[in-house]
């Protein structure tokens, strides 16, 4: 008997037929004899539909439509207390479903588990799973349906773990319930080369080491959340993403031991025979460019800005910084994400004064593109045959930023798709 982690994404439970395909899935586990805790999402589009209403009841697109002054910020926790709900309605859906089909099932809300987290609402990080009543029902033969996304802040209120939070779910229950394996089905048959729907050169790998699919995650490929990858890595999850449309009697032989056949593994770098230099292309197109024109040039005027910034919770990517034509001032570019947009602009604009700055822009016409790969640990040169070939192509990069295992290009919105098939082709990962 194993214990089992299934994770379902929206596209998997978008309606009643996916979610008695799931059911499917789940059954065809608990007959091979497994202990199984299935975290769900909430139906495709619910959760953007959810964030909409929330955004219309605190009236801030309408009235800044108008003119009228409006704060971005509303309160998160209320927020948190609306897009949770999502979740709430699947799991109970896949419980019931699989109750009909002869299974026995609970469902479980972040609260009920209790899943904790800190009180960072619409983004808050996971400080702890209380999986001991769960677990000893899991032994006992019922599946733990539980909604994915969502956990309880101190204060007893509901918090989400941020979008694609319920791929995080998954990884830290699998983590406290020590899993044999997490499973995330989705609706595509693995990870890829780069996003299959933009490439259809594309291909899907077998494996992938966690230190990339980090990389690949935190670059823009939304099909694992970042944190959950990790949370993956910290832990030592084995994390195996597959499809849910494969049909559920053949599904069973994708195996996280072999990571062969079905879905992609993500483990550990040396589990991987062979690698190429870069592995993947990832682009990003919901980050926003942010420039401060005539920065004072002295000491503390970064902290002066990403301060106010990080006690928002807005998250800086890129940053560049370049001395203004005058010589004595400095022009600020950083990105944050296209969401935080609004925000940002209003913290900065709020702190215009301990900042200094002249002129504050803000611009959402940008993409991300990324190279990924362990190999370029090394390997060198890489970084030049990549601008080269993009300025081949006409591709003006507007920011640079690199790591040991990534490089990536800021560049104009209209070239995203150019650049992620260019450099798909250049590092030789056409299928
Ligand atoms: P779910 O709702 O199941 O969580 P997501 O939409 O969050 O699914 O993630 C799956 C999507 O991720 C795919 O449909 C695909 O378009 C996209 N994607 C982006 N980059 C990649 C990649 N490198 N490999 C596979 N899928 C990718
Ligand atoms: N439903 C949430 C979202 O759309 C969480 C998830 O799907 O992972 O972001
Ligand atoms: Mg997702």
């Amino acid at each position: 008997m194993s214990l089992l982690v299934l994770k379902f994404g929206g596209t998997s439970v978008a309606d009643l037929e996916r979610i008695r395909n799931v059911a499917a899935h789940v059954k065809r586990e608990v007959d091979g004899g497994n202990a199984c805790a299935v975290v769900v999402s909430a139906m495709a589009g619910q959760t953007n539909q959810l964030v909409a209403l929330v955004e219309e009841a605190w009236g801030y697109k309408v009235r800044s439509q108008n003119g009228a002054a409006a704060s971005a910020h509303y309160d998160t926790r209320e927020y948190d207390a609306v897009v949770s709900s999502g979740e709430q309605v699947t799991s109970g859906l896949l419980a019931l479903v699989l109750q009909a089909a002869g299974v026995q099932a609970r469902s479980w809300q972040g609260w009920q588990i209790p899943l904790r987290t800190d009180a960072a609402h619409r983004a808050a990080r996971i400080t702890g799973v209380e999986v001991g009543e769960l677990k000893a029902r899991m032994l006992d033969g019922e599946v733990a349906v539980i909604a994915g996304f969502q956990g309880i802040a101190p204060g007893n209120r509901i918090a989400t773990l941020g979008r694609g939070g319920s791929d995080t779910s998954a990884v830290a229950l699998a983590a406290a319930l020590q899993a044999d394996r997490c499973d995330i089905y989705t609706d595509v048959d693995g990870v890829y080369t780069t996003d299959p729907r933009v490439v259809p050169k594309a291909h899907r790998l077998d494996r992938i080491s966690y230190e990339e699919m980090l990389e690949m995650a935190s670059q823009g490929a939304k099909v694992l959340q970042t944190r959950s990858v990790e949370l993956a890595m910290q832990k030592g999850v084995r994390v195996l993403v597959r499809s849910s449309f494969d049909a559920p009697d053949l599904a069973g032989k994708g195996d996280a031991e072999t990571g062969g056949g079905l879905g992609t593994l993500v483990c550990h770098e040396d589990e991987i025979v062979e690698q190429n230099v870069v592995s993947g292309i990832a682009y990003a197109r919901d980050e926003a460019k942010v420039t401060l024109l005539k920065v004072a040039d002295k000491p503390g005027v970064a902290a002066q800005v990403f301060g106010p910034l990080a006690e928002a919770h807005i998250n800086v990517d890129m940053i560049v910084q370049n001395v203004s034509d005058d010589g004595r001032h400095t022009d600020m570019t950083f990105t944050v994400q296209s969401a935080d947009l609004d925000r940002a602009l209003e913290v900065l604009r709020n702190s215009k004064d301990s900042i200094g700055y002249l002129d504050l822009r803000g611009s959402t016409d940008i993409a991300k593109v990324s190279a990924i790969g362990v190999g370029m640990r090394s390997h060198a040169g890489v970084a030049a045959q990549m601008f080269s070939a993009l300025a081949e192509k006409g591709i003006n990069i507007e920011a640079i930023s690199t790591s040991e295992i990534k490089i990536s290009v800021l560049i104009d919105a209209a070239y995203a798709e150019l650049a992620v098939r260019t450099l798909h082709s250049l590092f030789g990962l056409d299928r």
